[in-house]
């Protein structure tokens, strides 16, 4: 078992497991805490509820009375003991506690900022690059990030339940055989149940054209107590691979840590994707550390995205230009094991474009000037043209 990452200093306070659990007018019990089903069934949803947990600030208080309303609050027990009560900038509180500043409309924010809508060939499956599709599961999490960029579709109900749509999605398929990678998800596919995760990847894995299956979830992060052995078993089964979700290291717990364990020790390989968020994740430290984490959970950083501007998010946003400063100070600082691929999924639908900081100073017939990760220049000679 690997220790918890962050050790709360003396300035720290935590929501006690305790007090959670008085919320609902219950004492804590560990055997409880560690049920899946008990988590969801103990999820905060409300501003009376959250008012006995956290120092409110009034841009909170908003946020949990207007913002709510337009797109949905829930915050698991395992997610709300990591947030500091304290400390209104804590970077828990800041991805799934609301603000007034989400009824904020910014130049450029938009409902559908990567455009999925329009590549939607049936409802729930998104077709835009030439060999893979997005398939969305349901239309709930364990969570809400308050920076989805699902929100449109995400606790809105509009959403059908997969087995009325199951049907069209595979015969999209079998009539598409250049489809050979098929990613399932948010919202989030960990939330079935073994039987109906089974379900929906057998039929996956029953088009003969699918090669590859992944999973996107957050669930090994807001909800590390439904990573069983016997869900573990279900992915290995079906070669699935799994993308999770993480922001802060204080997020990988002991129990974050023994669910990746879980995951690793069947066999799933882990990849993490990142967002890069104000006030939460946006210094070269907090990133290294979270990257060098995940690496010790077995779990290889994918992607660190740029935030998509979805309608209201403008406080969780950072530039372009700082996402490339902090990128300079990773790559070449540690292993590339734990540098992401840092991309903009392009407003209107233009797919994920990868930035780096530049490298290539000058290029001159055979000879290619480039800076290293410390700053410094080099020449590399290209094999003369024949
Ligand atoms: C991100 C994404 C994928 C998967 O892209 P990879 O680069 O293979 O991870 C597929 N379809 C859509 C619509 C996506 O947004």
């Amino acid at each position: 078992m690997l220790e918890a990452q962050a050790f709360p200093s003396a300035t720290q306070q935590f929501v006690s497991r305790e007090a959670i659990c008085a919320v609902f007018g219950e004492t804590y019990d560990p055997v409880s805490w560690q049920d899946w089903r008990w988590q969801m069934r103990h999820r905060l949803h409300r501003l009376d509820q959250f008012e006995k947990l956290l120092s409110l600030t009034p841009a909170e208080r908003v946020g949990l009375t207007m913002a709510s309303q337009r797109f949905a609050v829930a915050v698991t027990p395992h997610f709300a003991a990591l947030m500091d009560s304290e400390d209104p900038n804590c970077p828990i509180r800041k991805q799934v506690i609301p603000r007034e500043e989400e009824l904020v409309a910014a130049p450029g924010d938009l409902v559908d900022p990567c455009g999925e809508d329009q590549h939607m060939v049936v409802e729930g499956l998104v077709h835009r690059y030439p060999d893979r599709v997005l398939l969305l599961a349901q239309d709930a999490c364990a969570a809400y990030c308050r920076y989805c960029t699902r929100s449109r579709l995400v606790a809105q109900g509009d959403l059908n339940a997969l087995p009325k749509r199951l049907e069209a999605i595979l015969d999209y398929l079998r009539a598409h055989p250049e489809v050979r990678d098929v990613l399932i998800s948010g919202g989030d596919p960990l939330l079935f149940s073994d039987d109906r995760l089974d379900a929906l990847l057998s039929a996956v894995r029953s088009v003969p054209s699918v090669e590859f299956v992944r999973l996107g979830s957050r669930v090994p992060g807001f909800l590390p107590q439904r990573i069983t052995s016997e869900l573990a078993a279900v992915l290995r089964r079906h070669r699935v691979w799994l993308s999770l979700h993480f922001s802060h290291p204080r997020e990988l717990t002991p129990e974050v840590a023994a669910a990746c364990d879980t995951l690793a020790d069947a066999g799933v390989p882990l990849g993490s994707q990142t967002v890069l968020l104000a006030g939460v994740n946006d210094d070269a430290n907090t990133l290294r550390e979270l990257f060098t984490g995940l690496l010790k959970l077995r779990v290889r950083p994918y992607y660190l995205y740029q935030c998509d501007p979805v309608l209201g998010t403008s406080h969780l946003r950072t530039s372009i230009a700082k996402g490339l400063e902090i990128m300079g100070q990773l790559r070449g600082f540690t292993t590339g094991y734990a540098v992401p691929t840092y991309v903009v999924d392009a407003p209107g639908g233009g797919g994920k474009i990868p930035l780096q900081p530049p490298s290539v100073v000058a290029h001159e017939g055979e000879t290619w000037v480039l800076r290293n990760w410390s700053g410094r220049l080099f020449t590399y000679q290209d094999p003369p043209q024949a």
